[in-house]
């Protein structure tokens, strides 16, 4: 806060975002097409069936040529999946989406759906650590990749090789949730013939819409915010026509890591409530952030408004905030990072995030500490998964602890 003289304090400026696109709230509320036989029923039929039976032999030689665009088998299209699928291909502006049985197996096919070996992946940004795991193994089948934390266009069109065939970035970054200029990465991957992909898990399709910049594919963990009830493991990829044929074929019906009709029954109640969930994480997550800021016992908060350095490019880019963010403790002692997190009562400790929960967690396992200074991780870190509790008593919280 800045204080003038004989004006007293001046509030902190409003950092809340524009109000959510009313066309997203309808497709987020809309009940779907009513299937025939369906009673009128609200909610989707769970349509729980392994197969389809055709009505002749040669329907389904037909179907089974076209199978993206048939119910044949549930490995491939299943109506419940669809649902899910044509509200998020909507809300992210996109062709076509499919959906997987975790944000991994998204991101798996797209990878091995599109890559050969020989080709080379650039990571911008801090990236989700099993993505870059999942990169490590593809090293055994002629796929290498680089990770750059340098955000500046000119050090990222410079790491880009003879070879890269994939740019994949976070913006807001995992743990530190730092911006990287979408726009300006989509059209340098575009002048060089590259597949640009952002994992968008953080921003939700509400307040981030990729494609709509000139990205080619999104992926999602829709674990997190868009199930948003903690009870279910999903993906989902959304781009093209022509992308997503070849990421169908070659590696969503063949690698079978499929969503089940329950699963995606789940997350179509989840969507229900998403806009208002954002709504309330957000501005919880605020209240959290700027507490966290004037605290004595915190060096630092990561979150893309509160961030000197970001903060005009997260206002351009992002629609919202949500309510996922990390602070440094004024400690560099694994100790005290525990007996803080312990000390917390209204944060349950766990990974993951995006449920109606608080919850706590910090990369520091106190025996990494190598690798976390190669990613730019504070030592002292934690990271907060803001619910939809009380804002006050969630910083008194906070406060009992950090004392
Ligand atoms: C959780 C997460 C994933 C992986 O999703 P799962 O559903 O756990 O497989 C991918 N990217 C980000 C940014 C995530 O937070």
């Amino acid at each position: 806060m800045q204080s003038i003289p004989g004006e007293g304090v001046l509030p902190a400026p409003p950092v809340f975002r524009m109000p959510i696109d009313p066309r997203d709230i309808a497709i987020c509320t809309s009940a779907g097409e009513a299937a025939p036989d369906d009673f009128g029923s609200m909610a989707p039929p769970i349509v729980q069936t392994s197969l389809f039976s055709l009505p002749t032999f040669r329907e389904l030689l037909d179907a089974l040529a076209d199978e993206d665009d048939h119910y044949v088998y549930t490995r491939g299209q299943n109506p419940t999946v669809a649902h899910v699928e044509r509200q998020l291909a909507a809300l992210e502006r996109g062709d076509r989406c499919k959906c997987f049985g975790s944000g991994m197996a998204a991101i798996s096919a797209v990878l091995m759906g599109l890559l050969e070996s020989g080709d080379h992946v650039l990571f911008i940004n801090q990236i989700y650590g099993p993505t870059l795991q999942l990169a490590n193994h593809l090293q055994r089948f002629g796929i290498t990749h680089d990770v750059t934390y340098d955000r500046s266009i000119e050090s990222i069109a410079s790491a880009v090789k003879e070879n890269t065939r994939l740019v994949w970035m976070e913006s807001p970054s995992t743990m530190l949730f730092r911006m990287l200029d979408v726009p300006a990465v989509a059209a340098l991957a575009s002048e060089r013939g590259l597949v640009s992909v952002m994992d968008n898990t953080w921003s939700t399709p509400l307040f981030q819409k990729p494609i709509e910049v000139g990205v080619d594919i999104v992926v999602h963990s829709l674990t997190k915010y868009v199930g948003g009830h903690s009870d279910v493991v999903a993906g989902a990829v959304i781009t093209s026509a022509r992308l997503m044929e070849q990421i169908f074929y070659r590696a969503f019906m063949l690698n079978g890591g499929i969503l089940g009709p329950f699963d995606a029954w789940l997350l179509a109640r989840g969507i229900r409530t998403l806009p208002i969930r954002l709504e309330r994480h957000q501005s919880n997550a605020l209240a959290v952030a700027e507490f966290l800021s004037q605290h004595a016992s915190v060096r630092r908060v990561f979150h893309p408004a509160l961030d000197p350095e970001d903060r005009d490019l997260a206002a351009s880019q992002l629609a919202g905030y949500s309510g996922l963010l990390s602070f440094e403790l004024a400690t560099d002692e694994f100790a005290a990072v525990a007996d803080f997190i312990d000390g917390l009562k209204m944060f349950r400790i766990g990974v993951s995030w995006g449920g109606f929960e608080s919850l706590v967690v910090s990369p520091n396992r106190g025996d990494n500490g190598d690798s976390l200074a190669a990613q730019g991780i504070p030592p002292g870190l934690v990271r907060l998964s803001v619910g939809l509790e009380d804002a006050d008593q969630l910083k008194k919280d906070l406060a009992q602890a950090l004392s």
